[in-house]
C-alpha cells in the first residue's frame, strides 16, 4: 500500500468559491449553506490510495465538487477528495460500456460519450458535478430517470479497504444505485 497520501499543504480544501481566504480544516459546500470542520483532508489520485486511507481511517467521508446542498459529507474526521481521481480507465465499443473513476465530471463523461458517438439520455441540469457524487445522491435528469440507471457495473471500495466488483447480476447492484455513499466508494462505474 503507498504512504504518500498528503493532507493538502494548509490542511484547507481548495474550494472555488473561497479560494483567496481558505480557512483551515474548514469544509464549505458550493454556495456555503453547509460548513463543517474536520481533522484531516486526503487528497487521492488512484484506487490504492483509497484503499488505504479508507483502512487505515475510523470513518470516512468522500466528496466530489461539492454541489450537495445537504450536510451529507458533514460530521467527519477524515475527508477524502475524489476531484483529481477522474480518468478514464476504458472505452468497449463492442458493448458500448465506458468505464470512468469517480472525480470525472459529468461534462467530460458526456464529451467522451459523444466521441464514440454514443449519449447519456438523462441529464440534470449542471454537468460540473462529479460522477461520483452525482450517482451517491441519485442525480436525475431529462428523462426522469436517475443517471445511475444507465451503470453497468460498480467497483466499490469497502469499509475494510477491500475492493468488490459489482453487475447487474449482483442483488446489491438496485442498492448501489442509490447509496449515498453508505455501502462503500465507487472507485470505478461503468456506464453502458
Ligand atoms: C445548481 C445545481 C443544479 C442541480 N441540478 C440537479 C438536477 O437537475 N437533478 C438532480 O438530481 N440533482 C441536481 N443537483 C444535485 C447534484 O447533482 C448533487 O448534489 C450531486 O451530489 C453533486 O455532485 P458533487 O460532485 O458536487 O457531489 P458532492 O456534493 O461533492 O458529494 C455528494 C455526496 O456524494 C457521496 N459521494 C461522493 N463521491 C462518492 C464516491 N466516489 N463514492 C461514494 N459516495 C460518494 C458523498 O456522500 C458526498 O457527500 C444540482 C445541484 C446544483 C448545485
Amino acid at each position: 500500500m503507498s504512504s504518500s497520501l498528503t493532507t493538502t499543504k494548509d490542511n484547507s480544501i481548495k474550494t472555488n468559491n473561497l479560494e483567496n481566504t481558505p480557512t483551515p480544516n474548514l469544509w464549505i459546500s458550493w454556495n456555503e449553506n453547509v460548513q463543517h470542520r474536520y481533522s484531516e483532508l486526503m487528497d487521492i489520485t488512484s484506487e490504492e490510495q483509497l484503499r488505504d486511507v479508507i483502512a487505515k481511517s475510523k470513518s470516512v467521508r468522500v466528496f466530489g465538487n461539492r454541489y450537495s446542498s445537504s450536510d451529507i459529507s458533514a460530521g467527519t474526521d477524515t475527508l477524502i477528495n475524489i476531484e483529481q481521481y477522474n480518468k478514464i480507465v476504458n472505452i468497449n465499443p463492442k458493448n458500448k460500456e465506458i468505464t470512468v473513476q469517480p472525480g470525472i465530471t459529468l461534462e467530460n463523461l458526456i464529451l467522451e460519450a459523444q466521441n464514440q458517438g454514443w449519449c447519456i439520455p438523462c441529464l440534470p441540469d449542471i454537468d460540473k458535478v462529479t460522477i461520483g457524487g452525482a450517482l451517491a445522491t441519485g442525480t436525475h435528469g431529462t428523462n426522469g430517470f436517475i443517471l445511475a440507471k444507465y451503470v453497468s457495473k460498480f467497483r466499490m471500495v469497502l469499509a475494510d479497504g477491500t475492493v468488490k466488483d459489482y453487475t447487474d447480476a449482483d442483488a446489491e447492484m438496485d442498492a448501489l444505485r442509490l447509496s449515498l455513499g453508505t455501502l462503500g466508494v465507487f472507485s470505478a462505474i461503468t456506464f453502458k
